[in-house]
């Protein structure tokens, strides 16, 4: 799950990490009077939309008056921001923060992730901050330094105190540095973070240190100890049919190809992406109704699929286990009736009883083609698309 900045920046300062002081607001009346509260003779007006890539796409601007706070908060908000994240169409911005401004000395980088290879969380920090994170690390890998910060103790000052000089964090403001990066570690661990970055991370000539942006995500199975972080979620900035679909009970995500896929198990639903994928075709989603599949959740799953325009056919692979094929042949019966299907539909089913699920497919008189195996029903689906 993500949040905007400004919730970020909450959860950062409770664990003291140094944020800019900052008022969040709606409107532009809002945008002038945080302004005039902030009292800095600079402050800058910031879009708060999930995407990064705001400062490009002139979501972040630099403001010297109440009139020109209002002025930009006016155009931030008239239309959708796009940035190299959003899509072409851009995000609508609700909500702005009011911030006040730096002086800039230097621009660093620090994240937190999650690294699979050490089976822990690594802060990464770099000199080159401000910019894509991801060219620094394609193009100059050394300018990355890591540490991996073991769950129970949090991040050694020692690493902290590594990593800020390695970044060329000035010696006065090491000790400032080391609160500053263990703290961030701690507000990661704390809240179950799946990434949390600071970018960038600023020295000021007067000698601070802030995060002048923030992004935290969280692992979604560990919410249900985060009700304040659930509260957070704003589903303004959600994929509709994904915000539905999880409300169901599926994990469906949209992608950009014409194939919609309807499979039960997330290993099955990554292997049938892969096999359309080899057929030449491409999926338009990743959907996983579980492995308990019921027949409501089916039919559920057919309208979420079918409401995206690009779908020009369907592929059900399902794999009967607990659910007998039978049973989830009725199902996939009655919700194609249901949702009055007008695309080709192939189906492969196995599993407990599978010769009498294909059996009740093939009899119902219904516009469903049958597939023996997988690469069988992707060479099908393939075909009927194209
Ligand atoms: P994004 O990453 O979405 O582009 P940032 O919050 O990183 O948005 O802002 C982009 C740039 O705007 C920063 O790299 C920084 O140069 C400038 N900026 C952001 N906040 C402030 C601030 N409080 N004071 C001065 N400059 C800022
Ligand atoms: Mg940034």
């Amino acid at each position: 799950m993500k949040i905007h900045e400004y919730q970020a920046k909450q959860i950062l300062k409770e664990y003291g990490v140094a944020v800019p002081e900052g008022i969040v607001c709606s409107t532009s009346a809002e945008a002038k009077a945080a302004f005039e509260k902030l009292g800095s003779p600079v402050s800058v007006v910031k879009a708060q939309i999930h995407a990064g890539g705001r400062g490009k796409g002139g979501g972040v601007k630099l403001v010297k008056s109440g009139a020109e706070a209002a002025e930009a908060a006016t155009a931030i908000m008239s239309k959708n921001l796009i940035t190299h994240q959003t899509g072409p169409e851009g995000q609508p911005v609700k909500t702005l923060l009011v911030e006040k401004g730096s002086n800039i000395a230097d621009e660093l980088y620090i994240g937190i992730a999650m690294d699979r290879a050490v089976s822990r969380p690594v802060m990464m920090a770099s000199s080159e901050g401000g910019m894509d994170i991801e060219e620094v690390a394609a193009k100059t890998p050394e300018k990355i330094l890591k540490e991996a910060i073991d769950p129970e103790v949090g991040l050694r000052s020692y690493q902290a105190l590594r990593l800020a000089k390695g970044i060329g964090i000035p010696a006065p403001l090491h000790r400032k540095a080391i609160k500053f990066l263990q703290a961030l570690a701690k507000a990661f661990l704390a809240k179950d973070c799946s990434l949390a970055e600071i970018n960038p991370l600023v020295v000021t000539k007067e000698g601070d240190l802030f995060a002048l942006d923030a992004k935290m995500n969280f692992d979604s199975n560990a919410l249900f100890r985060h009700p304040e972080i659930v509260e957070m979620r704003d589903l303004g900035e959600e994929d509709p049919a994904e915000v539905e679909a999880s409300d169901a009970g599926l994990s469906y995500i949209n992608l950009d190809g014409n194939i919609g896929c309807l499979v039960n198990g997330a290993g099955l639903a990554m292997a049938t992406m892969d096999i359309i994928k080899h057929a030449g075709g491409e999926p338009a989603n990743f959907l996983d109704v579980g492995g308990g599949a019921t027949s409501d959740q089916v039919a559920h799953a057919f309208r979420i699929i079918l409401r995206d325009d690009k779908v020009k056919g369907i592929l059900v692979n399902i794999f009967g286990g607990i659910l007998r094929c039978t049973t989830l042949a009725e199902g996939i019966c009655k919700a194609v009736k249901e949702v009055h299907l007008n695309v080709p539909l192939v189906v492969r089913l196995e599993g407990t009883q599978v010769d009498e699920g294909r059996k009740i497919l093939e009899q119902s008189g219904l516009p469903i083609t049958t597939a023996t195996d997988m690469g069988d029903a992707a060479a099908k689906i393939v075909a009927a698309v194209s």
